[in-house]
């Protein structure tokens, strides 16, 4: 891939993960996800907004009967703690005795999928598993066991494929880094 150089907001970005390679890796995570839902009706949990091209792409390879449901995360601040408090918006699915698969954008320090996987065990799932399209291992703080990761990156700010800076770079078929 030509190194392209994108000016979002005021900072610079170079391409990082061409969509080839993007592709390649959920084709493997799909087969993957094929094998160990086998026989199970999993129910994915896609989490918006950062994930909508990932699901996507990764959901129309998926070939197992499965249901897709969408959800939205809104913080707020607790007021008993100075802590991060994420609320979820729109499941209206029965997640009780189903294995649910939440699909997320990225795993940075893990905070947000820590607390959702809180939130989704009180409801009494059969199983839980999370499947990201990007994954930060350095940065990771909770004890989390990230099943299904499609590409390992270091801490690089990346934006593209569903992942927004301010709003924008969602629409990018490619993922970019920001230029440091
Ligand atoms: P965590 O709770 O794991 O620290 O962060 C998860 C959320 O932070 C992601 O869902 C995403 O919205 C945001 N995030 C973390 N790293 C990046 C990044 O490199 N690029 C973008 N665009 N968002 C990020
Ligand atoms: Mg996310
Ligand atoms: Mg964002």
């Amino acid at each position: 891939m030509d190194p392209r150089k994108i000016k979002i907001h005021d900072c610079e970005f170079s391409t990082y993960i061409c969509e080839e390679e993007i592709i390649a890796r959920i084709t493997m995570l799909a087969e993957q996800l094929d094998k160990d839902y086998d026989g199970k009706q999993p129910l994915f949990l896609a989490v918006l907004n950062g994930s909508f091209m990932f699901a996507s792409d990764l959901l129309k390879r998926v070939s197992i009967p499965c249901e897709v449901a969408f959800i939205r995360l809104a913080s707020y601040q607790d007021m008993q703690s100075t802590g991060k408090v994420k609320e979820v918006l729109g499941l209206t699915e029965d997640v009780q005795h189903r294995h649910v698969v939440v699909l997320e954008d990225i795993v940075d320090t893990g905070h947000t999928v820590h607390g959702l996987l809180q939130q989704l065990r009180e409801r009494g799932p059969a199983s839980v598993e999370v499947a990201t399209l990007l994954m930060k291992p350095d940065c990771l703080q909770h004890p989390l066991d990230v099943k299904y990761v499609a590409r390992s990156i270091p801490n690089d700010f990346v934006v593209g494929y569903g992942l927004d800076y301010n709003g924008l770079g969602r629409n990018l078929r490619d993922i970019y880094k920001i230029v440091s």
